[in-house]
């Protein structure tokens, strides 16, 4: 489980994942890209978990199991919620 304080993340409404880097939130790269490739890691991925709130007495995370890992955010936007919610909005 990687817990780094103040990390931040972000998965984008097209499901990739972002991590805050400085004042930018960078893309994550799959190390499993194959073929040459470079592909973003995302909930397009079998492997790719979906976000669990975690809360304590200490404040919340976020947890947000990948593959390989497991980090632990102190803020995670979830814009794929957003997006959903604008469909639900237009039906
Ligand atoms: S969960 Fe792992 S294997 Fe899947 S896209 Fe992300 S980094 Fe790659």
């Amino acid at each position: 489980m990687e817990r780094s304080k103040g990390l931040v993340g972000k998965i984008d409404e097209d499901g990739y994942l972002r991590i805050k880097r400085g004042e930018k939130f960078k893309p994550v790269v799959c190390p499993f890209s194959v073929d040459g490739g470079c592909y973003n890691c995302g909930d397009w991925c079998a492997l790719f978990g979906e976000p669990e709130l975690w809360l304590r007495r200490e404040g919340r995370s976020f947890i947000l199991s990948l593959c390989h890992k497991v980090y632990v955010f102190d803020e995670l936007i979830d814009e794929r919620k957003e997006a959903e919610n604008d469909l639900r909005q237009e039906a």
